[in-house]
């Protein structure tokens, strides 16, 4: 075990998100002591029960290190976004949906009402014969209740404050979260100088492709399939398959697990140094290796055969930005300004 000779303080915060982040980060398992001997969790809603009041009352930099996973989706999480970057010293935004919006982001694709639509009124599940649909505030008999405001656009955390650091993966993967922690502790032990500011930890700076161990080829596809389609070759490149697989575009460093099960990379890493759309970036891949047939033949037909090949590619905005749509140039799809 580390022998801290003063204990630093750790928070973790869950947003707009799914939970795999916060499972991602016990799944460290007996590793937990060492970080326990290091850190005094001061705040952690979803593991102890701490309140809004608690992290109020905290000095301004009390935190040492905070790890913040989730999108920003209501007014909820960007005010406690602002209250524990004021509280914390390093604030990391952590996984897919705090670094780059995540799945709760691709509710940019359409609108909030669209949303509100289908999840209050439309869903077969549901039972509101008032169609009462959600308001930030309510009269009750105990006085005027606020619930949190919906946002017409989802963000992700460097959208609203300064972040220090970026962990990403949807989840982070365990042994790279550890990796992080052991690296933290030690430079907050030693006061060794941190990593520049907006850095990338627990990845790689090369592309998934590099770290999968398919075979690969040159790749000339003439049409895609999804995954319930066709049952891919073993050992053999996805996307060569025609599977649709993000690994040139998406940063390395979860061992290119999915392509390893038979599953396109989906792209939750983020992407690579320098590229300021992974959306982008994929498509300019996929282009470049789309079957056009043979140069020979009339351009009309070279022509036709590319729109057949990209016809078959379902869901591009859902597929290409999956994880990275408030991130990604685009932000949200043009909504005519409805809300
Ligand atoms: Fe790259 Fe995906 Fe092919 Fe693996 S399966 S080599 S990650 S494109």
């Amino acid at each position: 075990m580390m022998g801290a000779e003063r204990k630093f303080k750790l928070a973790m915060y869950w947003a707009a998100s799914c939970g795999g982040c916060e499972i991602s980060v016990l799944n460290i398992g007996e590793r937990l002591l060492e970080v326990d001997a290091a850190f005094d969790v001061v705040f952690w809603p979803v593991a102890f029960d701490f309140k809004y009041s608690d992290l109020r009352a905290y000095p301004d930099g009390y935190i040492d290190l905070c790890l913040f996973n989730g999108a920003i989706v209501n007014s909820e999480n960007e005010e406690i976004a602002h209250l524990l970057r004021q509280k914390s010293k390093l604030l990391v935004a952590f996984g897919s949906c705090a670094s780059a919006g995540g799945i709760p982001a691709l509710a940019n694709l359409t609108t909030r009402s669209a949303i509100f639509q289908t999840v209050y009124l439309n869903n077969p599940s549901i039972d509101n014969p008032d169609q009462v649909l959600p308001e930030p505030t309510y009269s009750a008999q105990e006085g005027e209740l606020q619930i949190p405001t919906f946002y017409p656009t989802v963000k992700k955390l460097e959208q609203v404050v300064e972040i220090d650091y970026v962990i990403p993966g949807c989840p982070p993967e365990t042994d790279q979260i550890w990796q992080v922690l052991q690296s933290v502790i030690s430079i907050l032990q030693n006061g060794t100088p941190l990593p520049p500011k907006g850095a990338v930890l627990g990845a790689m700076d090369t592309a998934v492709c590099k770290e999968c161990v398919l075979e690969k080829h040159e790749k000339q596809i003439a049409r895609f399939y999804r995954p319930y389609e066709i049952i891919p070759e073993p050992g053999l490149c996805l996307l060569e398959q025609g599977l649709v697989c993000l690994g040139p575009a998406t940063r390395g460093g979860c061992g290119a697990l999915c392509p390893k099960v038979g599953i396109g990379c989906r792209g939750c890493y983020g992407p690579l140094d320098g590229v300021d759309d992974q959306g982008a970036r994929i498509l300019a891949a996929l282009s470049s290796v789309i079957s056009a047939g043979d140069p020979k033949e009339e351009e009309q037909e070279i022509e036709r055969k590319i729109d057949a090949a990209i016809g078959t590619l379902v869901d591009p905005a859902g597929a290409f930005y999956r994880f990275g749509m408030a991130g990604s140039l685009l932000i949200r799809a043009r909504n005519g300004g409805s809300r």
